[in-house]
């Protein structure tokens, strides 16, 4: 398990926002999609690895937001991978703009569990090819994508 995109969240902590300074250690996980509560061995304060990202202040499960993320890389668009996992083009359409504005905690995420290979050539593939899509249907003058 990669902790080193980690850093501490205690501001007081002299490795405050230091990422790679090997303080990060696994402390337990909780509640029900088993978020990791890390632990900062310099001042020993834990905090969850969510904090800061407002990519998890989401309903779903881990499970389901993995494949809303394969589906879109697989090539599926929008409309296909609300219907297959039931879920409506809005939500799906969210998770795109999340890995747009949270890039590094989604692709942390993507690479944990086996996603994408290490380089992140492929999430960027793919906000580019939606983002440009996105622009093209813009300059047709069409409302829904
Ligand atoms: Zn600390």
């Amino acid at each position: 398990m990669n902790l080193d995109n980690f850093s501490c969240q205690n501001p007081s902590c002299p490795d405050h926002n230091k990422t790679g300074a090997a303080n990060i250690n696994l402390y337990t996980r909780y509640g029900r999609k088993q978020v990791r509560l890390l632990i900062c061995k310099t001042c020993g304060r834990t905090f969850s690895e969510l904090k800061g990202t407002p990519f998890w202040d989401s309903r779903l499960d881990w499970d389901t937001i993995e494949k809303i993320y394969r589906s879109l890389l697989k090539g599926s668009g929008i409309r296909a991978t609300a219907r297959e996992f039931n879920l409506s083009k809005n939500t799906v359409k969210r998770y795109l703009r999340l890995a747009n504005k949270d890039y590094q905690t989604v692709l942390n995420f993507l690479q944990e569990r086996g996603v994408v290979s290490n380089g992140d050539s492929q999430l960027r593939e793919l906000l580019n090819q939606f983002s440009s899509r996105r622009q093209a249907s813009d300059r047709a003058g069409m409302a829904a994508v």
